[in-house]
């Protein structure tokens, strides 16, 4: 698999058809897999904290979910294939595992959310064995977050979807890595079971499309902006970049 450098972050350089390849070999090795799907938002934060950088690139699979990724890439003269956005990576993994028998844990969203998604993947993906679900609304530091990896271990999943939001999720799962007993991928797909739930909605095709699904998710939640003027400094900085070079 080829990767791509963007700025210290090194992304996959895949197909989301590639992507969920690359996924069937993690299932197949004999080791904890994180999978992280950054958008720009966290590639800035990244861009500005070596720990953090340094904890995303632990990750197996670095997905670039996001129109800036993209961007940025061009920038600098190493674009890459195509946003892979999380959200539709985890329906893709979770319709493998369907086919394959990989039994799947959803770990996320307010209580019921998980349970919910869960509800409906089942129903789209026949046969997909979800063996657990809990909500994200536990404590990261404590006892609590050691509950939830018995519970998740005591399943015996395959797959994780932890969704706790960016950058939580990935501190949290990074931290637990070495805690995980069965799991082969243990992937951060941000609001995901929101969207599996049906709870939240996608942006409709026109704005996946034209890459301003950000855009949309502004209109819907303007309290983002603040969050969300970090795209544009992270294509400034690397514009700063690509010119310095
Ligand atoms: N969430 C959670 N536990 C927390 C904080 C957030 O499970 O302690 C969930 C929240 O309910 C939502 C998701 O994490 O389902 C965050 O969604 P968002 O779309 O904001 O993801 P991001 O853009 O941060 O990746």
């Amino acid at each position: 698999m080829e990767l791509v450098n963007i700025r210290g972050l090194n992304f996959a350089n895949v197909t989301m058809d590639e992507a969920i390849t690359e996924a069937e070999s993690l299932i197949n090795s004999n080791c904890t897999n994180l999978v992280f799907t950054p958008n720009a938002e966290i590639a800035y934060k990244a861009s500005h904290d070596k720990d953090f950088e340094n904890l995303l690139n632990s990750a197996s699979l670095l997905l670039p979910d996001g129109a800036g990724c993209l961007k940025a890439a061009k920038i600098i003269g190493t674009p890459i294939k195509e946003k892979v956005a999380g959200v539709v990576f985890g329906e893709r993994l979770a319709e493998l595992a369907s086919k394959n028998g990989y039994s799947l844990f959803l770990l996320g969203g307010k209580p019921g959310i998980a349970e919910k998604a869960a509800n409906e993947l089942a129903f789209k993906y026949s046969g997909l064995n979800i063996v657990g679900t809990n909500d994200g609304y536990f404590n990261k530091e404590n006892d609590e977050s050691c509950s939830v990896i018995d519970k998740i271990n005591a399943s015996n999943a395959d797959i994780v979807y932890v969704c706790l939001g960016a950058p939580t999720q990935e501190i949290w799962a990074s931290k637990n890595k070495n805690n995980f007993k069965n799991a082969k991928i243990v992937a951060c797909l941000g609001g995901s079971l929101d969207i599996y739930s049906k709870t939240s909605k996608r942006a409709p095709s026109f704005f996946i499309k034209t890459n301003t699904e950000w855009l949309y998710r502004l209109i819907k939640e303007p309290w983002r902006l603040k969050r969300m003027m970090s795209l544009p400094k992270y294509i400034v900085e690397t514009r700063k970049f690509a010119k310095s070079k």
